[in-house]
């Protein structure tokens, strides 16, 4: 057995002899590590996945800018979600989130998210129904005007 110290949270691991090349104590922090990659870089590896007919683990190739550090932007530029955009809310949720609007991509983009409280956040995230009843809502997004 080997002692290796884990470069993501510095703590010490034991691994068997056979991985002397071992980085990380979990699978855990080995992802902290690959969402922290360039991008040319998780091509590559995504690539060479791909090439060996593996499918690459989408949460940090084909989406790699991290869930939260977005939510913390948003937070942090436009301050906590404070109201459901959701004209259809039954207001039994007093939660309030930023929802990535469908069709568009985690980026740095406040009109990409809308702000629905815990329960229309999850029925936005399951009903086709609900989805387009609110994307009808949101259709000032798309013109650009903002009341
Ligand atoms: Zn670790
Ligand atoms: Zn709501």
């Amino acid at each position: 057995m080997l002692k290796k110290q884990c470069e993501i949270c510095k703590r010490e691991f034991i691994v068997a002899n056979n991985r002397p090349k071992a980085r990380f104590c979990s699978i855990k922090c080995k992802a902290q590590w690959q969402k922290q990659l360039p991008e040319e870089i998780r091509k590559k590896i995504s690539n060479t996945l791909k090439n060996k007919g593996i499918k690459p683990p989408s949460r940090w190739i084909e989406n790699p800018t991290n869930y939260s550090t977005i939510h913390k932007w948003l937070i942090k530029e436009y301050g906590k979600a404070d109201r459901c955009e959701n004209k259809q809310c039954n207001g039994k949720s007093k939660n309030y989130q930023y929802a990535l609007i469908k069709g568009f991509k985690y980026e740095r983009k406040r009109e990409n998210f809308i702000m629905l409280c815990v329960s229309c956040h999850k029925k936005y995230d399951m009903t086709l129904k609900t989805k387009k009843q609110i994307i009808k809502n949101l259709n000032w997004y798309k013109n650009g005007k903002r009341k």
